[in-house]
């Protein structure tokens, strides 16, 4: 039995790059969005730390190119192979086409903050941290919502 019920246009289920990029897109979209995601925050288990030259186009594209870089990255130009004979080069990133020619070296909660405080800066979004979906709400056919669990306390959240 659910606790407390609230409204919102659309749910997005996951904080992780992919939840956090759609909810931002879809509140500045004017989309009433919750996201929630079932950890506390975004420092969980190691999920790499290299934002590739495509992504640093996409926060660019989203205007947080220079929210990224203040992290700052470590920034890579080049990838190199050491061996007793000496040291070689196997990738040339300055070759790539567009503004970015390099990738960006930061554990991936960094993004993820970068993405999440630009988000909780629009009027329409919600993050909602520590909820974890249990199950998805129905009207008919169609899905309307979910409901989660927040600090022991079933709740849902939907149209
Ligand atoms: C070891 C490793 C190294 C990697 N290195 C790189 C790298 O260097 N560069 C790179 O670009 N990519 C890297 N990746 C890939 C990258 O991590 C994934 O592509 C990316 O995390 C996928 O994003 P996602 O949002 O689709 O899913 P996820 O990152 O898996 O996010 C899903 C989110 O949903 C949440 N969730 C799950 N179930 C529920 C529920 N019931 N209720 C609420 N929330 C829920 C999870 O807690 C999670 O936060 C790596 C992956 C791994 C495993």
């Amino acid at each position: 039995m659910a606790t407390s019920a609230t409204k919102t246009g659309c749910c997005v289920v996951g904080g992780g790059p992919a939840g956090v990029v759609l909810g931002l897109i879809l509140a500045r979209a004017g989309v009433r969005t919750t996201v929630l995601e079932k950890h506390g925050d975004f420092l969980r288990d190691f999920r790499g730390d290299t934002v590739h030259a495509s992504t640093l186009t996409l926060l660019d594209e989203l205007g947080l190119g220079d929210q990224f870089a203040a992290i700052p990255p470590r920034w890579i130009e080049r990838a190199r192979v050491q061996y007793d004979s000496g040291t070689y080069s196997f990738g040339d990133l300055t070759r790539l086409p567009g503004r970015h020619k390099h990738i960006g070296l930061v554990p991936q909660w960094d993004f993820l903050n970068v993405v999440a405080d630009a988000s909780r800066r629009e009027p329409s979004y919600e993050l909602i941290m520590s909820a974890e979906i249990t199950d998805l709400l129905w009207n008919g056919q169609r899905v309307s919502g979910v409901s989660y669990v927040q600090d022991g306390q079933t709740q849902t959240t939907g149209s």
